[in-house]
């Protein structure tokens, strides 16, 4: 029987991880979608260290499939090898380059300090990886009587992300399941936007916006130059919790593109701090990556700006410097816009930025992402207006700065994207099955696409 199961991602946004299954008994064969994380408040049933081992059958799991290679979809994948999965790594050729860069972040924070240890896990990662190009199908398994075959479409959402086709043979059965991974918004800079799936007979998607819709780009950049002016004026420093990957560089790039149009003296002072290593890292990966590049971005590289790499832009690596520049900053009078990570304000170096600068009113903090419901991101969020406080390191830091939120730089797709994607499918799905959202979002989706298409739509549990 052909079947899909959730080992995550159905209770929150975090640890997706998705299994197709065929035939029965001995003879069954799986693959999964993802190996993610839990993280925030999802974390009560994933995260600690004891409850990370993989608490599912995996001896008939022939691959993995990596939607895109943020965290809460590929952190569990060292302790799945761990518990003895020997299949291949199947992902875009993007994804096969940041995949051992992001892991091993991973592992040096949450699994060992041991070098050794580290690079024998990322070595075994390496050696399992199998990139395969976008629109181009590859068998995972081919027998008598079953067949699957996977293939990869751009998704949108950050560099490499795709959404899995699987061709699926069993018996007289043939099925075309499709698993969304995350989407990306349609007009996001950097990359191109998903186009629908030709087929889809069961599809499995995503619903972390699934009940609103994120302001139009010119609105959302409006906004960013509005909280970039406040800056200017005062002398005040806009600091932007950065996630590693995808939104960090779109965002990057729209401050580029605001400086290029807007110039002058007063613009031209404004300096940009990238302070953390992987993210410097991984922006240099999407500026090496230019072939993945939408039109747009392409054409402005052909007249010679370089939006990933603009003079404004500093990096900062060792710690030393880091804390050198927390100091300078919370001091200073130069207006500066300085992106650290962790992007939840969970930990990472944006949280000695946020010790020395909530409590200045010249200062403004820019939300980017969403904020995963206990995390100190969401609680700055949700009390920062009114102010309130935040606990960082079991100390109370009252918010005198100001709390911006700017949601299209999420690389999410919105609701009406969601259901654009879902309409866009020429016969609807007989089966659409809710996941990776609160349960606010997914009964909201829910009932977008009931009126769409009339079909089952499932929101699954574990
Ligand atoms: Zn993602």
């Amino acid at each position: 029987m052909i079947s899909i199961s959730h080992h995550g991602a159905t209770s929150g946004v975090t640890g997706s991880c998705h299994e197709l299954t065929l035939g029965q008994g001995a003879q069954k064969s799986g693959i999964l979608i993802d190996c993610g994380l839990f993280q925030g408040q999802d974390e009560g049933r994933g995260a600690s260290a004891s409850d990370l081992s993989i608490d599912f059958p995996i001896e008939h799991i022939r691959a993995l499939v990596v939607t895109h290679v943020h965290i809460d979809h590929v952190g569990r994948i060292p302790y799945l090898l761990a518990a003895g999965f020997d299949g291949p790594i199947i992902c875009s050729e993007p994804s096969a380059i940041m995949l051992p860069e992001i892991l091993e972040d991973a592992l040096k924070i949450g699994f060992t300090r041991d070098r050794q240890l580290i690079e024998r896990v990322l070595g075994l990662i390496r050696s399992r990886l199998v990139p395969v190009p976008y629109g181009q199908w590859h068998s995972l398994l081919a027998e008598d009587d079953c067949s699957l075959s996977v293939r990869l479409q751009r998704a949108g959402h950050i560099l490499g992300s795709a959404y899995v086709e699987c061709d699926v043979v069993e018996g007289d059965v043939a099925e075309r399941i499709v698993f969304s991974g995350d989407l990306g918004a349609p007009h996001a800079p950097l990359l191109p936007a998903p186009q629908s799936p030709e087929r889809a007979d069961r599809l499995v998607i995503e619903s972390t916006y699934g009940d609103k819709d994120h302001e139009d780009r010119e609105t959302r950049r409006y906004r960013l130059k509005a909280v970039l002016e406040h800056a200017l004026e005062d002398g005040g420093t806009v600091l932007v919790p950065a996630f590693s990957i995808g939104r960090t560089q779109e965002l990057l790039y729209e401050i580029e593109g605001l400086i290029h149009e807007f110039g002058g003296e007063l613009w031209s002072n404004l300096e940009i701090v990238v302070d953390s290593p992987l993210v410097a890292e991984f922006t240099r990966i999407y500026r090496d990556l230019k072939p993945y590049w939408d039109a747009e971005a392409t054409d402005l590289v052909r007249q010679g700006r370089h939006p990933l790499s603009f003079e404004q832009l500093t990096v900062i690596n060792s710690h030393e410097d880091h804390l050198n520049a927390v100091d300078y900053l919370a001091r200073s009078h130069r207006p500066c816009v300085v992106l650290a990570g962790s992007g939840m304000c969970a930990g990472g170096r944006v949280v000695n930025y946020l010790k020395a600068m909530l409590g200045d009113k010249r200062n403004d903090v820019l939300f980017v992402g969403y904020q995963a419901a206990g995390t100190p991101g969401r609680d700055i969020l949700t009390y920062g207006h009114r102010g309130g406080w935040v606990e960082l390191d079991d100390e109370r830091y009252d918010i005198r700065a100001r709390i911006h939120q700017v949601g299209g730089y999420s690389a999410h797709a919105g609701q009406s994207d969601l259901v654009a994607f879902v309409a866009g499918i020429p016969v609807p799905p007989r089966e659409i099955r809710i996941v990776h959202g609160d349960s606010v979002a997914k009964l909201a989706l829910k009932r977008c696409f009931q009126s769409l298409v009339g079909t089952d739509i499932i929101i699954p549990s574990e």
